[in-house]
């Protein structure tokens, strides 16, 4: 098949760090090779940076995202346990459906979509639930939440949040913010492919986790072990083949973070996507997401009246090689969402995807 290079501006995943991609093509190491062992803690010494965290147990999961969730819930959750999920678009949906399986009783606090979390109605949804749980980044709305007011008021909680589309986008302070478990992606903000879940437990939580969790590939307790460093001893046990070649492209992608700077990273996505808001008023849209809650590495941006969505997006993708997500759930055919995530939180990236999308809406007869 030929190769296709396309404009991944939709909600992930994004285009990869260069870094991050060249480095899928080194040779490969074993996974108890020592050279990929120390790859393996500079990639979670790099880790705990972008969390903001000195968490020991801080760690690529072997899986995507979702895996990330998994983990969380699995590991602090059992039957009976109340969790606290704020449910503010599709993610925090999902929150609730694996805190169920778990045997939890959960207390979801329903939002409307676009809005951010309503920090005192989830501090007061029930008065002592283990685990309080949301989602920093929505990427099913493009709303940002704040996280710093939770952790302020947790009380005894464990804080399980959600920064799969926060981390490496926007400002993110696991430590300071009281985060108590946390999970991420590599392939929104971080410029890496989709593959590892980055987590981070704090001791805390740790300390507090179910002994035997129902999931072998996922309990914290053998993973331990595996990465060697947070189990203490140095010791290195086999618990399963970790993705060698992955972890090496998130060390490189990590490492082109690094060098840049968190925070210039942090003002490039600022700047990405408040160009490409503004731009979409000015072209007459309108955004989907609650003023003052937007966050700038996604954007839901409104299909505008007897405009076919679908449309749109195929001319974006056939004529422009240029990506664009739907609206999640109920919003499929009302919403786009437009990412510009790690490499693409650029200037010119955010010009192309409004000349696109101008050129797009032309098409299809829309007139502001
Ligand atoms: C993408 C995403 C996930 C799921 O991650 P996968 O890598 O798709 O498994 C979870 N939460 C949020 C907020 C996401 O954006």
């Amino acid at each position: 098949m030929a190769l296709v290079d396309r404009k991944l501006f939709g909600p992930g995943p994004g285009n990869p760090y260069p870094e991050a991609t060249s480095a899928l093509g080194q040779p490969l190491l074993g996974h108890l090779d020592p050279v990929f062992l120390s790859l393996m803690d500079e990639t979670c010494d790099r880790l705990r940076t972008v969390w903001g965290t000195t968490n020991a147990r801080t760690i690529p999961l072997s899986a995507t995202g979702s895996a990330g969730m998994e983990a969380s819930f699995v590991n602090t959750v059992s039957d009976g346990d109340v969790v606290v999920v704020a449910v503010n678009g599709l993610f925090g949906q999902r929150m609730c459906d694996v805190a169920a399986r778990c045997g939890a009783e959960v207390v979801p606090v329903e939002h409307e979509w676009g809005a951010p979390v309503d920090v005192d109605r989830v501090l007061s949804a029930h008065p002592s639930p283990k685990v309080v749980a949301a989602v920093h980044a929505e990427t099913s709305t493009g709303v940002r939440s704040d996280i710093a007011a939770l952790g302020a008021g947790k009380g005894d909680a464990l804080l399980l949040v959600d920064a799969v589309t926060s981390i490496a986008g926007i400002e993110l302070r696991a430590d300071d913010w009281g985060i108590d478990v946390g999970y991420a992606g590599t392939q929104k903000c971080l410029g890496v492919a989709p593959g590892l879940a980055p987590f981070t437990i704090n001791d805390r939580a740790f300390a507090r986790r179910v002994e035997k969790p129902q999931s072998w590939y996922l309990d914290l307790g053998l993973l331990g072990g595996y990465v060697g460093e947070a189990s203490g001893s140095g010791g290195r046990t086999y618990h399963h083949t970790a993705p060698t070649a992955m972890v090496a492209s998130l060390h490189a992608g990590l490492g082109r973070i690094l060098e840049e700077g968190l925070e210039n990273v942090w003002a490039r996505h600022a700047e990405a996507g408040r160009l490409l808001q503004s731009g979409l008023l000015e072209m007459g849209l309108e955004l989907f997401a609650q003023e003052g809650s937007r966050l700038p590495e996604l954007t839901t941006v409104k299909v505008p009246d007897g405009v076919d969505s679908a449309a749109v997006r195929k001319i974006l993708l056939e004529r422009h090689g240029i990506e664009i997500g739907a609206g999640a759930g109920a919003y499929a055919a009302t919403v786009w969402r437009i990412g510009l995530m790690g490499h693409n939180a650029r200037p010119d990236a955010a010009l192309l995807a409004l000349a696109a999308l101008a050129d797009a809406l032309a098409e299809v007869g829309w007139k502001p």
